[in-house]
């Protein structure tokens, strides 16, 4: 018994890992060394000599020939404003959003490539991210053969002390080597990301249904994974991605999801009794375009769950209302991700169905670890948001799972999976609960 418990935990850690190096160990074949041309970017920054790079006007000066990097967005989840040249070892990148008063997630990610491989790079590349009167957020990561590494701190003492001072811009050296480094704001997990993941998961269980249910304003796909066993039994949501930058809930998703289609005995308990509805990439456009948080009608999407005046909202709640016709909405997860690991719930007994579900839920995730997480339970009717919108139509747990910005891809794959089997757990003892009860009156 003990073996086979060991067994199972193994073949699920191998499984996670195979998981990450799926979404982040691939993008080495089909991203880095594939998708993009050194050549077609390289004007778009320009070399100052004088004016202070701390502005965050880029200066109007003519480009310098003899540069020794280029730098490119053109890949999926590319992004940054502009860039100059502050001298040939020292570029600075500003990073603006893609619409003003937006919450503040300065997202960046590119690509340098040396232009003369015969030349020694291994002198740092001093860069600077400009955030004109934005907070810095995300602490540079660059994909190597590691996979995402994080850029080590700066030690240098003078880079230390401007990124203390207001925050608004980060300095730190890279080494560039050949044939090009990426430096992005959090590992990168693009639309054929998600795409090679439910490809894994269908494969884990052909019974999943994959649809396209609606397109967005630049015409990408709004996908929708969904198993029903029996659509009278209670419906579990599951909702990712509604804000693109926040790649750490995205990945507690992408580890919690494959949980619950498993071949084990738990999850095919928990399928038999309840139908789970999966929406993992809410916003492609903004995915794609490396923005900060809106789509491209300059929208909230967590701020949409009523109006329903967007595509990808309207896509959404159109499934739910058809497919759960006949049943109720028992939990909603919304994944995001903020400066620490907490959940945002309702209180206990706030809803009539699974009233101690996040209390319950949360002793057994923080008594596993490895991540703590917090919780405030608050409930807010003024704000369209997800969480609101499905505790006051469906009078159940609805639940904003949110992971730290700096958490581990490892420690979060970990955690989300023993999250979901107590989920699945919980669930399923409810159920049982319920029924028991009504049998007896
Ligand atoms: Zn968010």
């Amino acid at each position: 018994m003990i073996h086979t418990n060991v067994n199972n935990a193994l073949q699920r850690t191998a499984y996670l890992f195979s998981v990450l190096l799926v979404l982040f160990g691939s993008l080495v074949s089909t991203t880095i060394f594939a998708d993009t041309n050194p050549q077609q970017d390289t004007s778009q920054c320009t070399y100052i000599t004088t004016s202070a790079i701390t502005t965050s006007t880029p200066p109007q000066t003519q480009p310098k020939p003899a540069l020794k990097y280029s730098i490119t967005k053109n890949f999926s989840g590319g992004a940054f404003s502009s860039c100059t040249w502050h001298d040939a070892n020292h570029l600075v990148v500003y990073v603006m959003p893609e619409d003003p008063k937006i919450n503040p997630s300065p997202w960046y990610a590119f690509d340098i490539t040396p232009l003369d491989i015969t030349a020694d790079n291994n002198i740092p590349l001093t860069i600077t991210l400009d955030y004109s009167d934005f907070k810095h957020r995300y602490a540079p990561k660059q994909f190597n053969q590691q996979g995402w590494q994080h850029v080590t701190v700066p030690n240098d003492e003078q880079q230390l002390r401007a990124n203390e001072q207001d925050n608004t811009s980060y300095t730190f050296d890279v080494t560039v080597t050949s044939p090009k480094v990426r430096i992005a704001a959090q590992p990168i997990i693009d639309i054929k990301g998600y795409q090679r993941w439910t490809t894994l998961l269908k494969k884990q269980l052909p019974s999943l249904q994959v649809a396209t249910i609606g397109l967005t304003v630049e015409k990408r796909d709004i996908s929708m994974l969904s198993h029903i066993s029996d659509p009278s039994k209670p419906f579990i949501i599951l909702i990712g991605r509604q804000h693109p930058p926040e790649l750490t809930g995205a990945m507690a998703m992408l580890s919690f999801v494959p949980e619950l289609l498993a071949d084990t005995d738990l999850a095919k308990t928990f399928r038999k009794q309840f139908n789970v509805l999966i929406f993992p990439l809410v916003n492609p456009d903004g995915v794609h375009h490396g923005y900060w948080r809106h789509n491209m009608q300059a929208t909230d999407l967590n701020r949409d769950w009523g109006p329903f005046t967007q595509f990808e909202t309207s896509a959404v709640i159109a499934q739910i209302n058809a497919l759960t016709a006949q049943s109720e909405v028992w939990t909603m997860l919304d994944f995001h991700s903020t400066n620490r690991d907490i959940l945002y719930t309702h209180s206990d007994n706030a809803s009539q169905i699974l009233p101690t579900l996040a209390k319950d839920w949360l002793a057994k995730i923080n008594a596993d670890g490895p991540i703590i997480f917090q919780r405030k339970s608050s409930h807010n009717p003024k704000l369209a948001t997800t969480k609101t919108y499905f505790y006051e139509r469906y009078n159940s747990p609805a639940i904003t799972y949110e992971l730290n910005d700096t958490s581990s891809p490892q420690d979060i794959a970990l955690s989300s999976s023993r999250s979901a089997q107590h989920f699945m757990q919980l669930l399923l003892d409810y159920q049982t609960r319920t029924y028991q009860q009504q049998g007896t009156e």
